[in-house]
């Protein structure tokens, strides 16, 4: 599919997972959870989902998690959320029906869906199997515009409709799916660019902040074969560090033990969610060492002074989640280890409690929400 003819397809509603109003004549069917304004609570709301077309798939929803991209949306912290927002982009279900042309999975499948469900296939991005990076923007699984009235409605639903090339095979047990929903984005977003920048035996690896994507992040070098040190302002947080598989943990506002890394590490992977000093990290990195951010902060961080960079050539990188081949990699990588996050799985109704304690830093470390909570909740 062409750029321009992508950009069709998306209008004339091909994607279309559901929405406020009815589409092709099929009124609300799916219960959901949305934000009907900017840091108001989240509401049970009813969207519409469409039955697969011929290259979709149906999955009803078994767990999403709650990603702190989900909270600045909620809040409109990038100023660019569409109302009614309907967030989840960390989905784990089961296929519940399959369009006509779909070979690739069965009915009753178990399978993943993060954050990208379309994208133009034609751009220089796309052909390199980088959907995240395509040119026209891909189409994410909530919050992005369909047309001038509907955008995509995400995971806090009981079903979605995806096409079934954006979804992802997961071979975790039947115990282990709450913990694997978060690897669709959080596991995603660290996977990417610990391989990409080389985290492996030999290389020493700074990871900062101990939350949702910080300590998959820790698991990942750990298991990649690297040396990894966790930096939190957290103190309370250090001696789970090394249970998760750091070898040693810093404290981030002490100075005293911040120096004994200077000029120490290879990479570091930053996945603050607020803004902050960038040059306590670029110290530390040694000759062409490169500090990759992927925490997404509302205000902006001040710019790092440019002798940290132009000393010892290092660099500042970003990082945005991970393509879907990339995906399907971490979910093996992820099975063949063992890995998948620590969570607390909350019911439906604690979504706005789980989102307060999310803004204040009170999760260990990702909150999932188990949809059969919604499926029975009766308060809509
Ligand atoms: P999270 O679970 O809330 O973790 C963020 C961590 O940042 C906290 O646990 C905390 O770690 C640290 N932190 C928070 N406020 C801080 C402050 N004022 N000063 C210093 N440290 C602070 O969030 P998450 O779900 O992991 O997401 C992290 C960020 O990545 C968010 O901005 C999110 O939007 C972004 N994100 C980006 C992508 C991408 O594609 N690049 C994908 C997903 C998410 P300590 O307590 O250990 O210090
Ligand atoms: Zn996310």
């Amino acid at each position: 599919m062409g750029c321009q003819e992508f950009l069709t397809h998306i209008k004339r509603g091909a994607f279309l997972p559901g929405g406020p109003l009815a589409y092709h004549g099929v009124m609300p069917n799916t219960k959901a959870y949305a934000a009907l304004t900017a840091k108001g609570p989240l509401v049970p709301y009813r969207i519409t989902r469409q039955p697969p077309d011929p290259d979709e798939i149906e999955i009803e929803i078994l767990y999403c998690g709650i990603c702190h991209s989900d909270l600045h949306s909620i809040q409109d912290d990038w100023e660019s959320t569409l109302f009614p927002c309907v967030p989840g982009h960390e989905i784990i279900g089961r296929i519940s029906r399959l369009g006509a042309g779909v070979d690739r999975f069965r009915e009753g499948e178990i399978v993943g869906v993060g954050c990208i469900i379309g994208s133009c296939g034609a751009c220089p991005s796309c052909e390199e199997a980088l959907e995240q990076y395509c040119d026209q923007g891909f189409l994410g699984t909530f919050n992005s515009p369909l047309n001038e009235t509907a955008h995509t409605l995400g995971g806090f639903s009981e079903r979605i409709v995806v096409p079934a090339k954006y979804a992802l095979l997961v071979h975790h047990s039947r115990d282990q799916l709450a913990g694997a929903a978060p690897l669709l984005c959080a596991g995603i977003t660290v996977y990417s660019p610990l391989r990409l920048w080389g985290a492996g035996p030999g290389k020493k690896v700074g990871i900062v902040g101990l939350g949702g994507l910080g300590h998959l992040a820790v698991k990942f070098a750990s298991a990649m074969g690297a040396h990894v040190v966790l930096f939190s302002s957290s103190e309370a947080k250090l001696s789970d560090a090394l249970n998760l598989g750091a070898h040693e943990a810093c404290l981030s506002t002490d100075k005293k033990a911040m120096f004994r890394y200077s000029g120490a590490l290879d990479m570091v992977l930053n996945t603050v969610s607020a803004s902050h000093n960038l040059d306590t990290y670029l110290r530390l990195l040694k000759r062409d060492g490169t500090q990759i951010l992927v925490g997404a902060p509302a205000e902006p961080h001040a710019s790092p002074k440019v002798f940290n960079l132009l000393f010892r050539r290092r660099r500042i990188a970003g990082s945005l989640i991970g393509s879907i081949r990339e995906t399907q990699d971490m979910l093996e990588f992820s099975a063949a280890h063992q890995i998948t996050a620590d969570i607390e799985l909350i019911s439906i109704s604690d979504v706005n409690a789980a989102f307060e304690r999310l803004d204040r830093n009170d999760v260990r470390y990702r909150f999932v929400i188990d949809m059969e909570s919604l499926r029975q909740n009766d308060s809509d």
